[in-house]
């Protein structure tokens, strides 16, 4: 008890929360071979194709959830996690879907979702962890690949809109752009389904990656009991995940055994996991009906992270335009917890709502100091320099921090509107080019390419680069067809 009470105290105090967790170091017994390339007709480039396919339609998608903050997180989590699997090329890519049932899904190309309702229903990050596991094992293992594969279906189109067919099936139909019908999309989930053999492996694989990353790993078998006994009560709407991935009794007996077989070590949880969290209920119901819950939470001691109450507090307020009541909350965190780049996110967001331009502008400035690569900062300042139209310092900015993001068609975009408020056509068409290449929608691109070469202005020298790109977009879209 003397233990659980330090740990009680711990948690009020500092942001890392400290869990005793078992090692198991039998983890690794019986482990499942890799997924065997041999055995599928699918190439790692036809799996990296169908990927890009299905991100297109993520981004494209209005459920999912743009917030860099919980976005940032996620990939982070997912990226630590995949670095310990088993197969160490694998590309990744996260993303957090809006919808409050409890899911995750993983397919093809390594592309893997997680909805709100999970994130709000985990405990702790190792839950989290367990799960992105999990779906990490279904991965590497190949499972889908495979299973795709064998549906003789050989243009990469024809699988890629199996695959976004099954995503809507498992997940959330608006996801895939209302391509396919329900019944499409069930009768292909029936035909291709995990099996149990697949979810065994998927849980070693993910049992030995969270062991491998330093999580607590018996929150695996112990969120798959929270998400069963969940089930039992309310029969017919079980959480989504149960449905996806069949869980049975010999399925958690199998992982709590090989998590009891090892022995206890020290684990390190980060209280970004308590911000997220709190930041998606922030969001959830009327500001006064978030405020009230976490209220209750703080006056009856019930929270794993005291800090992460005031946070969401904090953004409740910002919500209704409480601004006092919002800054009264940050400078509560400041005095109380570790420093972290979302608190100080929260400050910024306050000062712009205040509408004095010098007083965000100074914020942004202390800001970004400390934490110069916190992309929700960048965003929040970009906007606020776009808004108060200083345009030359929103290009500067962007300048300054676009190389660490080359990927973030966002920066693009910020771009665009910046060159569009000078009128400088061809910038803007190259750049906004350039953020639909980075949404995988290369036919948007080459169409703001075109643009581009036929702009009246622009030098010789960002004329060939424009022209260039063009025929490098032209040649990649040529190959897709090929397929
Ligand atoms: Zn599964």
């Amino acid at each position: 008890m003397l233990e659980v009470a330090i740990i009680a105290t711990m948690k009020a105090l500092y942001p890392i929360v400290f869990l005793i967790s078992f090692a198991p170091f039998a983890l690794a017994d019986g482990l499942p071979e890799l997924g065997d390339y041999s055995a599928t007709v699918m190439s790692p480039l036809d799996e990296q194709r169908i990927a890009d396919e299905i991100m297109r339609d993520v981004y494209a998608s209005s459920q999912v959830l743009e917030d860099p903050e919980i976005n940032d997180y996620i990939d982070d989590l997912g990226h630590r996690l995949a670095a310990n699997s088993p197969d160490k090329y694998q590309r990744f890519n996260f993303f957090v879907v809006k919808d409050n049932s409890i899911n995750a899904f993983a397919m093809p190309g390594g592309v893997i979702g997680v909805h709100t309702g999970l994130l709000l229903a985990a405990k702790n990050e190792s839950e989290v962890a367990g799960v992105l596991g999990h779906e990490i094992g279904h991965v590497v293992q190949r499972h889908l690949a495979r299973m795709l594969a064998r549906q003789k279906n050989d243009s990469v189109i024809s699988m890629a809109t199996m695959a976004l067919a099954l995503l809507a099936a498992r997940s959330n139909p608006q996801l895939t752009g209302g391509a396919l019908t329900a019944a499409t999309a069930n009768s292909i989930q029936k035909q291709i389904d995990y099996t149990r053999e697949h979810e065994r492996e998927a849980d070693r694989v993910g049992l030995q990656i969270l062991e491998n990353a330093g999580f607590d790993t018996r929150a695996m078998p112990s969120f798959f009991e929270t998400l069963q006994k969940g089930s039992r009560f309310s029969e017919g709407s079980a959480p989504a995940f149960l449905r996806t991935h069949p869980l049975t009794v010999e399925r958690i007996a199998d992982v709590r055994n090989r998590v009891e077989q090892g022995s206890f070590r020290v684990i390190q949880e980060s209280a970004e996991f308590h911000f997220v969290k709190a930041k998606l209920l922030a969001n959830i119901g009327t500001a006064d009906s978030a405020i009230n819950i976490f209220r209750i939470n703080l006056q009856e001691n019930n929270f794993s992270n005291e800090a992460a109450q005031h946070y969401g507090i904090a953004l409740a307020m910002l919500r209704k335009n409480d601004l006092d009541g919002a800054r009264e909350q940050v400078n509560w965190l400041r005095k109380n917890t570790v420093p972290n780049a979302m608190i100080e996110t929260v400050a910024t967001r306050i000062a712009v709502a205040g509408k004095d331009p010098a007083v965000a502008e100074q914020q942004y400035l202390e800001a970004l100091g400390t934490y110069p690569e916190h992309r929700a900062l960048i965003y929040g300042y970009a906007e606020h320099l776009l808004n108060s139209r200083q345009v030359d310092k929103l290009l500067q900015l962007i300048a300054d921090k676009q190389s660490q993001f080359p990927d973030d068609p966002y920066f693009y975009e910020l771009k665009a509107r910046a060159y569009s408020t000078q009128g400088k056509s061809l910038l803007m068409h190259h750049a906004q080019g350039e953020a639909y290449a980075r949404r995988y929608n290369l036919r948007g691109a080459l169409e703001q390419m075109d643009l581009a070469t036929k702009a009246q202005d622009g030098d010789f020298y960002e004329k060939s680069i424009v022209e260039a790109r063009r025929n490098q977009l032209r040649q990649q879209l040529d190959d897709k067809r090929r397929d």
